[in-house]
């Protein structure tokens, strides 16, 4: 649990504000996170790592000489938005392009690609490596579906030092990718951890026992299993990692002990001990190790163990000197160059004073009206929602929903003369600019996809209504790559979608169709328990899943089932 806190909500910006001060030798705080206090040399390629905060040193800490370039700080664990990953990455960079590096998570993903595809429309070269080293979140043959855990140090580290040599963006590139292919970590948790200013924590660990394979979002472990001894509890962890030794891997690895929060350095000094003395055993040679805190999930108490299985490019990349806020290694030479920041505009149009229609304006009212209901809805269920997330995801739904739903609101009550088009644009990019994590995105791009299919016309009917939802499905499956049957939120909008169109090719006005949609939306939703999560955080504890609706699909119900009855008043 937290102890120092002034309010729950401004705790990331706190934290990161007293953070520059400290270290404002190195780092410089910018809109959406920090960079480096000293611009890059020229031509060099700009490293930007990011994720939720509440993971220090990662993201902020890593920052400086021979690491990133920049850190792009989500709230806690919630992705960023594209709009700050944009902003850090237009100040962190120096010529050299833009290389996006953060663990393998749904909302990460959305939010970086969407600001790799604006930063390369205005011209700056950006590519994104996933890291994805965490074995316990699935099976080998679908690496590229593992989460990305204490290994992010290995993958900054060795792209940050390929970077700092001069090395063409392709070459950091294929560094960065190489280094994750050959990463590999598990953790253990012995108690959850708690989000500041919350009561409870995410998850529990049952007495006596630990939690093997947690996430470091508060999802909980894979499998539960009785306390060990120090010796024990190395050779659970490393027996997994040392099956999975990658192709054409020879006998030398970093060996990284990490801890997640509120283990002491003495501790993982003893799981270090055992776990050096079980690889030497093994017939391995340890190179350069680590054993601290370097990516941690709050006052999670619980550790990992990373190893790196090296070849001679990287074994030299991960020698070299680094000076960032936490991570110190060897003297950095200081080249003194700076370099003219070139202005870029990169950030979506805003949406212009179009001269709005009566209808549009009238609509615009409306659609105002019903995000305010949908905020009271949801504020009255956050904390439910919140724990269905808990149960295999990472208890943050009804907080992002909150967050996203305000800052629509909020946009709303500042912009009354914008007609529907122009409002829900700036809604839906306030929605997902202020919630960050997937759904934030997703609802953020259903929110666009509502505004462009409506337009600004003369007169509204059923039928632009229809294609309005329809479109808003679409994007939401076209962004975040879920079919139905994947246990998501589109597993509640698809059936809604349908079930409005039946009603209204049959002839039903809009009311009567809403509450039969709402309805289906409903049934839709209760039914997700049933599933399988195939997408998203929660499917590394798919069968922890089982029995539970999607909170994203009840979320979406929870809305239109406000919104129907709002109308129907
Ligand atoms: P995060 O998963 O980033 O913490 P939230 O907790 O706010 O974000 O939202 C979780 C919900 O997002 C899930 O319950 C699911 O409905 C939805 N979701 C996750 N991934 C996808 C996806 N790829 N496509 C559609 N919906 C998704
Ligand atoms: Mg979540």
């Amino acid at each position: 649990m937290t102890h120092i806190i002034e309010t729950a909500d401004g705790f990331v910006d706190d934290a990161l504000e007293g953070f520059a001060r400290v270290h404002s030798s190195l780092v410089r705080r910018v809109d959406g996170g920090v960079v480096r206090a000293r611009p890059l040399r020229p031509g060099t390629v700009a490293v930007v790592v990011g994720g939720g905060s509440g993971h220090y040193p990662a993201f902020a800490g890593l920052v400086g000489a021979g690491l990133a370039a920049g850190a792009v700080c989500g709230n806690i664990f919630s992705s960023p938005s594209a709009g700050q990953a944009v902003r850090v990455a237009e100040e962190a960079h120096g010529g050299g392009g833009v290389l996006f590096l953060f663990g393998n998570y749904a909302g990460d993903v959305l939010h970086f690609g969407e600001a790799q595809r604006r930063l390369n429309e205005a011209g700056i070269d950006t590519r994104t490596v996933l890291v994805t080293d965490d074995v316990a979140s699935a099976p080998v043959e679908s690496i590229e579906l593992r989460r990305g855990i204490a290994g992010d140090l290995c993958v900054f580290r060795i792209a940050g030092a390929a970077a700092e040599r001069g090395l063409a963006i392709d070459e950091v590139e294929r560094i960065a990718r190489s280094a994750n292919d050959r990463t590999r970590t598990l953790g253990v948790a012995f108690a959850g951890c708690t989000l500041p200013g919350a009561s409870a924590p995410l998850f529990t660990v049952p007495e006596g026992m630990m939690s093997i394979g947690l996430g470091i979002h508060g999802e909980p472990g894979i499998r539960d299993v009785p306390l060990q001894s120090a010796r024990d509890l190395a050779s659970t962890l490393l027996e997994p990692l040392l099956a999975e030794r990658p192709a054409g891997a020879g006998t030398r690895v970093v060996l990284l002990v990490n801890g997640l929060g509120t283990v002491k350095y003495e501790e993982l000094f003893v799981l270090y001990r055992y776990a050096s003395e079980q690889l030497e055993a093994a017939g391995l040679e340890i190179v350069q190790p680590e054993c601290g805190e370097l990516v941690t999930s709050l006052d999670m108490a619980g550790a990992s163990i990373t190893l790196l299985w090296l070849d001679d490019e990287l074994e030299s990349l991960w020698a070299e000197p680094a000076e960032t806020p936490a991570y110190r290694k060897g003297v950095v030479r200081q080249v003194d160059e700076a370099i003219a920041r070139q202005p870029t505009t990169t950030q979506p149009k805003a949406a212009g004073p179009a001269q709005a229609t009566t209808a549009s304006l009238q609509l615009a009212s409306l659609a105002g009206r019903l995000i305010e209901t949908a905020l009271g809805a949801v504020r009255v269920e956050a904390a439910e929602l919140g724990r269905l997330d808990a149960v295999a995801g990472d208890g943050d739904h009804g907080e992002g929903m909150l967050r996203g739903l305000q800052a629509a609101h909020d946009f709303v009550a500042a912009h009354p003369q914008l007609g529907v088009e122009a409002l829900l644009l700036g809604a839906g990019d306030a929605w997902s600019e202020t919630a960050g994590g997937t759904s934030g995105a997703l609802w953020g791009g259903a929110l666009g996809a509502i505004a462009t299919t409506l337009g600004n016309r003369e007169q509204y009917g059923p039928p632009e209504l229809g294609d309005a939802i329809t479109a808003a499905v679409h994007r939401v499956r076209e962004l975040g790559g879920a079919n139905l049957g994947d246990k998501t939120m589109v597993d509640a909008m698809a059936p809604f979608d349908d079930a409005l169109r039946a009603a209204l090719n049959g002839g039903a006005a809009p009311p009567a169709a809403l509450a039969v949609a709402a309805t289906a939306a409903r049934d839709a939703a209760a039914a997700t328990a049933g599933l399988r999560p195939l997408r998203g955080r929660a499917r590394p504890l798919a069968e922890r899943s089982i029995g539970h609706a999607d909170p994203g699909a009840v979320s979406f119900s929870l809305i239109v089932n406000a919104c129907e009855a709002e109308l129907a008043r």
